[in-house]
């Protein structure tokens, strides 16, 4: 019988991770007779939620079970949530949900509301109750919500994997030790379905900087490319064990359709396609801000410490360029305020200057006579009070396309200029031999 369990919320900012109590749930699983039907998947939610720990994921393991041992799997992640679960942190309230049978269509819409905006936990509740679904939640039980949602979370459009590998406990705190050389070359020779690997430049990003027991991550697009650089990154400590996430991670799942600036909503991811109104302005603290309008209404736009290029690109702008906005809505005093995450370059304005005529007679420069006056020529003198002012357009420093800040400034959710034009439409080919790893079952 075919077996969904999804859980959420077990971390804190001290430490923990939900993926972890997966990888370990998944062992546990595997020794009870389990058949994976699927690769874990790994469902990063709205990252705007208020309330969110680190990355806002949850995840889910599929799989076919006799039905005489659901029982036992279901007791078992109870077990590892009580033990690994981080409950002295007011923000985590773990949820695990259990669902038997194919995933039902109002599942997978209320998981893409669950990316995409802010959803309640009574309509979770709901939903669960009216599909016979079971369901514990701990505390305040907010992880009911992210645990349903990465049951629905089928992935059956664009999709991406991750292998997660972990740390064995001693180490877990202390500073991370991976190889950087091997991250490069294994960035050279898989860079083209792997992706964020490495910053600008070169520097690894596949190692976490908190307390939870990831070592690194690497991100791609098959679960043959990220196995093929988890055996090619030398890890200089211990590998507990390691686990291949299918994933919305690099998808841009987050954000839906364009909508108009006056339909922004605090805590929601947003498109929103407007014009530039005001020069954009640095503030201290390094934070871009500037205005636009979409006819609806006009909101202000922030890039946080914008870095490398596109705090250029922030900078270039000038009124009248049309852009296609991406960013998360914040409440601040008296409205709201969109932050970039990504921008769309769509139409470039003129820069157009004003400048004083050049002599009709002999081509020279000229000066004001006045208000209305007219112009005379600096070099031989003709006046004429017919003369006005030209407008010459300047070169601007920027052209169509996307832009996105630093890849070490991306949201897990971000899809990253190297995925453009790889969307994947459908569900994988049958997984991979070495889609997870523990003590138990070295490679
Ligand atoms: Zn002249």
């Amino acid at each position: 019988m075919l077996l969904h369990i999804g859980l959420d919320d077990t971390d804190s900012p001290e430490g923990g991770c939900t993926t972890y109590v997966a990888a370990l749930l998944a062992e546990s699983l595997l020794a009870m007779g389990a058949e994976f039907t699927d690769y874990p998947t790994l469902l990063r939610l709205n990252p705007n939620t208020p309330w969110k720990t680190r990355g806002n994921a949850s995840v889910c393991l599929r799989l076919n079970l006799d039905e005489a041992r659901q029982g036992e799997a279901k007791k078992a992640a109870l077990e590892l949530v009580d033990r690994y679960g981080e409950f002295w942190c007011d923000n985590t309230n773990p949820g695990v949900v259990y669902h038997v049978g194919e995933v039902p269509p109002e599942v997978k819409e209320f998981s893409d509301r669950t990316v995409k905006q802010i959803v309640s936990l009574l309509e979770a509740e709901a939903i669960i109750e009216g599909h016979g679904m079971a369901a514990v939640g701990w505390k305040n039980r907010r992880g009911i919500i992210g645990a349903l949602a990465a049951v629905g979370g089928t992935l059956e459009g664009d999709h991406t994997y991750e292998v997660l590998t972990y740390r064995t406990p001693e180490n877990w705190g202390r500073g991370r030790r991976v190889d950087a050389e091997s991250v490069r070359g294994m960035d050279r020779a898989l860079g083209d379905v792997t992706f964020n690997n490495v910053d600008e430049e070169g520097r690894p990003l596949i190692a976490p900087h908190g307390p939870d027991p990831v070592l690194y991550g690497v991100r791609g697009e098959t679960a043959e490319a990220v196995y093929r650089a988890f055996t090619m990154v030398e890890a200089l400590e211990p590998v507990e064990r390691w686990m291949i996430y299918r994933s919305n991670q690099g998808t841009d799942a987050h954000f839906g359709a364009p909508v108009k600036v006056r339909e922004l909503r605090p805590f929601n991811p947003a498109v929103v396609e407007a014009r530039v109104i005001s020069i954009p302005e640095t503030l201290h603290g390094g934070h871009v801000i500037f205005k636009v309008s979409d006819g609806s209404e006009e909101v202000d736009c922030a890039a946080y410490e914008p870095t490398g290029g596109f705090r250029h690109i922030v900078w270039a702008l000038i009124p009248g360029d049309l852009l296609r906005i991406y960013g998360g809505v914040r409440e601040t005093e008296g409205g709201v305020t969109l932050n970039i995450e990504k921008l769309e370059v769509l139409d470039i304005a003129d820069d157009v200057e004003y400048m004083n005529p050049r002599c009709p007679a002999c081509g020279g420069s000229t000066e004001s006579m006045g208000q209305g006056q007219g112009y005379r020529c600096k070099k031989c003198g003709h006046r004429d009070r017919g003369l006005v002012k030209v407008p010459i357009s300047k070169p601007r420093d920027l052209k169509p396309g996307v832009y996105l800040p630093d890849r070490d400034a991306h949201r897990h959710l971000t899809k990253p200029l190297e995925r453009y034009g790889r969307e994947k439409k459908h569900t994988p080919s049958p997984m991979i031999e070495g889609w997870i790893g523990f003590p138990a079952r070295s490679p």
